[in-house]
C-alpha cells in the first residue's frame, strides 16, 4: 500500500515537473506570434546556448545599416565530409510570416531529431544552415510603424538622381540580372540595383553559397504570398538540366502540404504560374550547380496577403514544415540511401562477375 501511494506520489512529482518545463518553454518563447528583430535574434541566442551540441550561429555578412547576418548551423558532429541543406527567411521585409517559419522549421528540427530516427539520421549526414531574416534592416522597418509595414526591400539609398530607398534582394542575385521582371526605376518594389549584388545582403548569400556549392544539395528560399512552390527559372527561355526531376519534387511537397490541411499549392516556374523575373536567389543557387532549388510562396492566396493573421502562423508553418521535409527527404536519401544501396549493388553485382568468371576460365 505504502509502496503504490509512493509511486503515485512519484509519477505526479515527475508530471508536474515536466508540464512545468513544457509551461517555461512556451513562456519563453511564443511561436504563434510574429517577433521583432531584437526577438527573433534573442531566439537565436537561446537555441544555441539550449543545444550546444547541435546548434552553432555563424554570422557570413553585414546588412547595408551594418548589422551582422547571422544563421543557425544545425546538425550532429560527423568526422565525415557533411552536405548543406540552406534555408533563409525574410528576404523581403514585409513576409512575416517567412522568419515565423524558419523559426518554427528549427523548433520542429531541434524538438523531434532525440525521438525521430529520421532526422537524426539526415542530421548525422547534413546540416542545415537556416538565416531567420536575411533582410534584418528592411524587417526592422517593416516594423516601424503602419505606414511601413509593408516595405519589400532594402534600406540602402537609390542611385545619385533618385531620391527613392531601397533594392528588391530578389532581383539584385547575379543571375540574369536585369533581364525579365525588374525595373530600373529605384522607387520601384522590383529595383534590381545599382549593379548585381550592389547590396551587402545580396553578395554575403552569394559568397556562402559560391564557397560551399560542392557540399550544398538543397536551397530553399521562403516569401509570401500565393501558395506556390517555385523551380528555377525566373527567365522564360531557360530551363533547368533537372526541371523534370524539380518539378516531381514539388509536386510531391504540394502533396505533403496538403496532407496537413488541405491547402492547395502549385508548382510550376516563375513564367508558367507566376510572372517571369531574373536576378533571383533561387536561380543563381542552381546557376552554380546546386540541384535542388525551390522558393516557396506561403499562405495566403490574397485575402490578407502580406498581412497574414497571427492565427495562421501555426497551420500555416505545420503544412510548409511537412512540404520543406518533403523535399529535403528527398534530397538526402538520392545522395545517402539510394547512393548506399547502388552500392551495394555494385558490389554485389562484381561479385557475381567474380563468381562466374572463375567458373568460366576453370
Ligand atoms: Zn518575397
Amino acid at each position: 500500500m505504502l509502496g503504490s501511494v509512493f509511486s503515485v506520489l512519484l509519477v505526479l512529482t515527475l508530471q508536474t515537473h515536466d508540464s512545468s518545463v513544457e509551461g517555461l518553454e512556451q513562456r519563453a518563447y511564443d511561436y504563434t506570434k510574429y517577433h521583432t528583430m531584437d526577438e527573433i535574434m534573442q531566439w537565436m541566442w537561446t537555441m544555441e546556448k539550449d543545444h550546444p551540441d547541435v546548434v552553432t550561429s555563424v554570422i557570413y555578412g553585414t546588412t547595408y545599416e551594418k548589422r551582422n547576418i547571422t544563421l543557425l548551423k544545425i546538425g550532429l558532429n560527423s568526422t565525415k565530409q557533411k552536405k548543406i541543406i540552406w534555408m533563409d527567411c525574410g528576404i523581403h521585409a514585409r513576409e512575416w510570416i517567412a522568419p515565423a517559419f524558419c523559426q518554427h522549421f528549427v523548433k520542429e528540427i531541434l524538438g523531434s531529431y532525440k525521438t525521430d530516427s529520421k532526422i537524426s539520421e539526415m542530421l548525422k549526414n547534413l546540416d542545415f544552415y537556416i538565416t531567420p531574416v536575411l533582410n534584418m534592416d528592411g524587417y526592422l522597418y517593416s516594423w516601424k510603424d503602419n505606414t511601413t509595414r509593408l516595405w519589400r526591400k532594402t534600406r540602402s539609398p537609390g542611385s545619385e538622381n533618385c531620391t527613392c530607398f531601397g533594392t528588391d534582394l530578389n532581383r539584385n542575385f547575379y543571375a540574369n540580372w536585369g533581364m525579365v521582371g525588374i525595373s530600373r526605376n529605384c522607387c520601384s518594389e522590383i529595383y534590381n540595383g545599382k549593379s548585381p549584388l550592389s547590396e551587402p545582403e545580396a553578395q554575403a548569400v552569394t559568397d556562402f553559397l559560391s564557397n560551399n556549392r560542392d557540399n550544398i544539395l538543397c536551397f530553399l528560399t521562403i516569401h509570401s504570398y500565393g501558395q506556390l512552390i517555385l523551380l528555377p527559372y525566373g527567365h522564360p527561355n531557360i530551363t533547368a538540366p533537372n526541371q523534370d526531376e524539380l518539378m516531381k519534387v514539388g509536386l510531391a511537397a504540394a502533396e505533403a502540404i496538403k496532407a496537413v490541411h488541405s491547402m492547395s499549392y502549385t508548382v510550376g516556374t516563375p513564367p508558367d504560374v507566376l510572372y517571369p523575373n531574373s536576378g533571383s536567389s533561387r536561380d543563381f543557387a542552381r546557376l552554380i550547380g546546386i540541384p535542388f532549388s525551390f522558393t516557396f510562396e506561403l499562405r495566403d492566396k490574397g485575402d490578407h496577403g502580406f498581412k497574414l493573421p497571427e492565427d495562421q502562423i501555426q497551420p500555416t508553418c505545420e503544412e510548409a514544415y511537412q512540404g520543406a521535409l518533403s523535399i529535403i527527404t528527398y534530397v538526402h536519401d538520392k545522395s545517402y540511401v539510394r547512393a548506399a544501396a547502388t552500392s551495394i549493388a555494385a558490389t554485389l553485382w562484381s561479385v557475381v562477375m567474380a563468381v562466374w568468371l572463375s567458373s568460366a576460365t576453370d
